[in-house]
């Protein structure tokens, strides 16, 4: 199967994908996740987008869609694939309808004063990558990793600014692909707001899996 999931950021898109995945044996692919190890390694694509990704812009298309055109292109594709965060422009739709065309396309819903509560609570480990949440998944000792002891920090692109820029950005561009999805008869929606086990159990509903 061949999925791709819409919704703002922090909806709960990459966890889906990343138990979905393990699930049904698809690869995950996330766009964003490319994007950041380019950055954490330095390389050429990396430097290109770095201030793109702290600013919570998006990366031009053409970039972007010869990223996802050479990942989809790799073997463990082959049994199928969970698109997370990508298309996000009617371009890169157009582009993947091309490529290789989703068979669906699942919209997860979330209210505005949700995203900004869940991405502004995030903390990080610069450290180790754990990850914490300051309401939901809270450090035993606070702002402290419970993993290695590091003092935790917030990704640049989960401060204030960033998080009404990233939302801004996916009303006017990415929010436009439900029609594109709703008018090919492949758009599922989902409820994103409840805890995960019901968010995941909704999804397979919606998968028939
Ligand atoms: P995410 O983790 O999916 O929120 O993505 C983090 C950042 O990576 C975004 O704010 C964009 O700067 C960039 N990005 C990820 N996916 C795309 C995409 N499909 N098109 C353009 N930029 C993207």
């Amino acid at each position: 199967m061949k999925l791709i999931f819409l919704g703002p950021p922090g909806a709960g898109k990459g966890t889906m994908a990343k138990r979905l995945a393990s699930h049904g044996g698809m690869a995950h692919i996330s766009t964003g996740d490319l994007f950041r190890e380019a950055v954490a390694q330095g390389t050429d694509l990396g430097k290109q987008v770095k201030s793109i990704l702290d600013r919570g812009d998006l990366v031009p298309d053409e970039v972007t869609v010869k990223l996802v055109q050479e990942r989809i292109g790799r073997p463990d594709c082959r049994r199928g694939f969970i698109l997370d965060g990508f298309p996000r422009t009617i371009p890169q739709a157009e582009a993947l309808d091309r490529l290789s065309p989703p068979d669906l396309a699942v919209n997860f819903v979330l209210a505005d004063d949700e995203v900004v509560k869940r991405l502004s609570g995030r903390r990080l480990c610069p450290s180790c990558g754990k990850t914490f949440h300051i309401l939901f998944v809270p450090p035993r000792k606070p702002d402290i990793c419970d993993g290695c002891g590091t003092g935790l920090v917030i990704r640049k692109d989960d401060q204030v600014e960033a998080i009404r820029n990233r939302l801004a950005v996916y009303k006017a561009q990415t929010e436009p692909l439900e029609a594109h999805y709703r008018d090919l008869g492949i758009l599922r929606n989902i409820d994103a707001a409840p805890d995960p086990e019901k968010v995941f159990a909704a999804l397979k509903t919606a998968l028939g899996v």
